[in-house]
């Protein structure tokens, strides 16, 4: 089996297992880094094809130059990160940045459980910060922290450890105090970021690296390491020694729930309708046996397969040729492609289970936000079509 095909293989069977997901986003203040953040998680994680890095594979092989920019039009990339032995599907959902979009960022929100929130650590938190993190909260979203641009306090500002140690405490504070402000109650004390439980992380999006607490336990790696290879300039040992997607994607995994355990919470606050009904209590459980219940987050207009509709799926298993209702449209539509992600790409299979982020063909015309289920629900959000459908170019 070649390596796409391995790749195809590992997707299918934790597609699956709803465990072992993360359905996640990156919020931040605007050039805090969090295109930066996203575009080397995904080379980090050795998801670009080859023909994306244009088949560069050679020993200056530079993971940054090939993937910027690859994350900012895309609907969703996927990544595969082994944690503890075991492997895991995160899916890092496009949340657009800009305050005025609103309406764009709560829908998008609405698909993701957990976030990484992106802090400058020169600037520290940001009106933008406060936004994205009480949208976030809001959609009962749970937050990390990823404290950025760690390198210009050393090589720059060129503060000594205690200084960037009072720095990241600040912001530290700053954002647990917006936590406290914005969570829901039942959260307010348990989703607090910490630095010793490694639900923070800092480092730089930029040179690919990070660290953090049981990161810096389990391996050695020191806070003065890095900051002498910085120093130095060895930014390869660097990168070697705190690999930037390792450090960030365990804190993914290890603090942000699965679609299991976040389903449970998340429904009863999103969805206004029964949850003792028998599509309620799937969406609770994110049962693939039940009703099919998926959420459009965007709509992308593809070169060869047309408008496809990316979303989450609540429950039930989207099939091709299925027959659904898009419920704010009112009318029925027929599912064709079904597909889900590997890095960037689509790839087509034959069915998507719930917990999953699928991209469909066959919606015509919808829009996103867009609830679309195999009966007649209480939709997730009361859109208004006008003759005009809405489309995003990629
Ligand atoms: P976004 O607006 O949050 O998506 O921010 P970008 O990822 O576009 O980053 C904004 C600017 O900050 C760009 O010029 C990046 O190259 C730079 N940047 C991002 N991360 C880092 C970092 O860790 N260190 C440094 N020095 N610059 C960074």
């Amino acid at each position: 089996m070649g390596r796409r095909e391995e790749m195809i293989a590992k997707i299918k069977e934790l597609m699956t297992q709803p465990e072992r997901i993360r359905n996640m986003g990156i919020a931040a203040h605007i050039d805090h880094g969090k295109t930066t953040l996203s575009d080397n998680l995904l080379a980090g994680a050795g998801m670009i094809s080859e023909e994306l890095a244009g088949k560069q594979l050679v020993l200056d092989f530079d993971e940054q130059e090939q993937a910027r920019g690859i994350t900012i039009n895309a609907a969703n990339v996927s990544m595969v990160h082994t944690y503890e032995g075991k492997e895991y599907l995160i899916n890092l959902i496009d949340t657009p940045g800009h305050v005025d979009f609103g309406g764009d960022v709560t829908r998008a929100m609405r698909a993701i459980d957990g976030a990484i929130i992106v802090v400058d650590a020169v600037e520290g938190v940001m009106p933008q910060t406060e936004t994205v993190l009480r949208q976030a909260l809001r959609e009962y979203v749970k937050p990390v922290l990823f404290i950025n641009k760690v390198d210009r306090l050393i090589k720059e500002l060129k503060l000594g450890p205690n200084e960037i140690l009072n720095r990241f405490a600040k912001i530290i504070t700053d954002v647990n105090r917006l936590i406290k402000k914005y969570a829901p109650d039942e959260f307010k004390s348990q989703w607090m970021v910490k630095v010793e439980d490694g639900s923070v992380a800092f480092g730089s999006a930029y040179y690919n690296w990070a660290l953090s607490v049981p990161y810096m336990k389990k391996t050695g790696v020191s806070f003065k390491d890095i900051v002498e290879l910085t120093n130095a300039g060895d930014i390869k040992t660097l990168r070697q020694k705190a690999p930037l997607h390792v450090v960030v994607l365990d804190m993914v995994v290890r603090h942000l729930p699965n679609p299991l355990e976040a389903q449970k919470y998340r429904i009863p606050h999103l969805w206004r309708g029964d949850v003792n009904s028998d599509v309620g209590q799937a969406m609770l459980k994110c049962d693939p046996q039940g009703k099919i219940v998926m959420v459009v987050t965007k709509i992308i207009l593809d070169k060869h397969a047309g408008e496809v509709a990316t979303g989450r799926v609540w429950s039930g298993t989207v099939k091709t040729g299925q027959e659904v209702y898009l419920i704010s449209a009112k009318r029925k539509a027929r599912i064709q492609q079904v597909g889900i992600y590997m890095g960037p790409e689509r790839v087509n299979m034959e069915a998507v289970p719930a917990g999953n982020i699928v991209a469909v063909t066959g919606l015509r015309d919808a829009m996103a936000g867009e609830t679309v289920a195999q009966e007649q629900i209480e939709p997730f959000e009361a859109l208004h079509y006008t003759s005009e459908p809405v489309v995003t170019v990629a």
